[in-house]
């Protein structure tokens, strides 16, 4: 290990799996060089043209699906099932968007002269820079690149130094495909210093970031000397609510694929439980049961349901939220962390569900990303909405119940982008991904997933 490489660890066991080179500054503008001259080529060729280099892009990597998934795993700890589930998902973004590519639409608006007529268009926005979390390697990447290659951007992406592997290898298959390989390009060094020379960049016209809050914060800072188009999917802090007249069997099954999925590590994740006081200790009871039989261990054996957390960080602040809660008189259900002490390169959370949580407690106030329940009782359907509120965070909320008035309720005033009803896994290409307040700007998927990738331009024709 250099200065100069960038060594992947695979978090089931802290082995390497392989150096990656870091590229210079110099080569990075290189790259913005390259990326920003490919531009005026890529978004004047037709949009059936593009949408059919999506089409091929995707196919290549459904024919090697089992190699990525592998790859996955290995640089995310992340269960193989899931793995090869993120492949599909990954590329539902991109088949989406080669049909969006042909639907970029513009207008004529009635003119207040006989004499004039007015045409809108959309035109691509330029160069974009993606900056992408580990947590979903490739489909975070996808849902970005797919719509700005549609839309005719040309699009550089920096994958977070724990996965790059994935991102190499969907790049590398992008090039396969046929599309060109200054249209599509990643570059590797840290997230620091490749932000402050994509935002520091002229030529670069648009930033769209997927990761935490604090560094989304810093990245619009930074855009605005150049006023850059900022998109942001950024942190969240998902409650789960459970009505008294809920399904209980089926609000546990969907708590537990919401909350275990890549061990707690989503940002949609359910991360504070709120379950009327009526029905409290037979879905807790239910929960425990489940919860219970989830298998830990390396994510590439087929059995396992919860991998590793990524790194001794993420153990860390997990780690710290359970303490925290203990220390202050939650009750321990079941679980807990893993002993690391024995072997640092190890970071197993048990899948973890705790009682007689509170507000005070650091687990209510902060996203956990990690397998940790916590439950908070209510009574009043009101406090369970103002305790789900009370977040800079906006991202994805659950409610459970079969009362439509409740549910309406409820819908009506939650303050988040995304809303599960009865259902633990909202997420689809073809729906709008984001989130409100502190949880981002902008949304990915669906028809307004390419709206952030064109800008808009209207022609006034006149003396006709
Ligand atoms: P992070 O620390 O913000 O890192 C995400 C990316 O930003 C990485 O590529 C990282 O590079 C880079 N980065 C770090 N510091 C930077 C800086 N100063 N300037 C520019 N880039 C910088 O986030 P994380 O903890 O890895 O990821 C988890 C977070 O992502 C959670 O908060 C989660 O909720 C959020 N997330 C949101 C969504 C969504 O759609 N809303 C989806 C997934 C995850 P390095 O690798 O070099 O650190």
């Amino acid at each position: 290990m250099t200065d100069h490489t960038i060594p992947i660890k695979n978090p089931a066991n802290g082995s390497i799996i392989k150096e990656i080179e870091k590229d210079t500054p110099e080569k990075i503008r290189d790259q913005i060089e390259q990326g920003h001259n490919a531009f005026k080529s890529w978004a004047r060729m037709d949009a059936h043209h593009r949408a059919s280099l999506l089409y091929q892009w995707s196919e290549r990597i459904h024919e090697q699906k089992n190699e990525i998934a592998e790859v996955m795993t290995l640089e995310s700890g992340k269960t193989i099932n899931e793995s090869l589930g993120e492949v599909d998902y990954a590329r539902s973004y991109i088949d989406w968007y080669a049909e969006e590519a042909k639907r970029v639409y513009g207008r004529r608006i009635p003119a207040n002269s006989e004499d004039k007529r007015i045409l809108v268009s959309k035109k691509p926005v330029g160069l974009v820079a993606a900056i992408t979390p580990w947590n979903f390697p490739a489909a975070m990447m996808t849902r970005k690149a797919a719509p700005a290659l549609a839309a005719g951007c040309t699009f550089i992406i920096k994958p977070a130094e724990e996965t790059p592997l994935t991102t190499i290898k969907l790049v590398q298959l992008a090039h396969d495909a046929g599309i060109p390989e200054d249209v599509i390009q990643c570059v590797n060094h840290s997230g620091k210093l490749v932000g402050d020379i994509f935002t520091e960049s002229k030529q670069i016209r648009k930033i769209t970031f997927t990761g935490s809050t604090p560094v989304g914060k810093t990245l619009i800072k930074n855009s605005a000397d150049t006023m850059k188009r900022v998109s942001m999917e950024l942190g969240g802090h998902a409650p789960l609510i459970v009505a008294k007249d809920a399904d209980i069997d089926f609000a546990v099954n969907q708590t537990i694929a919401s909350k275990f999925r890549n061990a707690g590590q989503t940002c949609i994740c359910a991360n504070r439980i709120l379950v009327h006081e009526n029905i409290i200790e037979e879905y807790s009871r239910k929960l425990v049961e489940q919860v219970k039989q989830l298998k830990v261990g390396n994510g590439m054996n087929e059995d396992t349901d919860v991998g590793p957390l990524i790194n001794e960080a993420g153990f860390n602040k997990v780690a710290f939220q359970i303490d925290n809660a203990l220390d202050n008189g939650a009750e321990l259900l079941c679980g807990n962390k893993y002993d690391s002490d024995s072997d640092k390169n190890y970071f197993y959370i048990h899948p973890t569900v705790l009682k007689n949580v509170d507000q005070s407690m650091r687990i209510m106030q902060e996203e956990t990303f990690g397998p940790v329940i916590p439950m908070v009782s209510f009574n009043d359907l009101d406090e369970a909405i103002d305790i789900s509120n009370s977040t800079p965070f906006g991202l994805a909320a659950y409610f459970f119940t079969n009362d439509y008035r409740t549910a309406t309720y409820i819908h009506d005033n939650l303050e988040f982008g995304i809303i599960g009803w009865n259902d633990g896994a909202p997420s689809a290409a073809h729906a709008p991904f984001g989130g409100m307040k502190e949880s981002g700007i902008g949304r990915e998927g669906g028809t307004e997933g390419i709206e952030p990738y064109l800008e808009t331009k209207y022609l006034s024709i006149g003396n006709l």
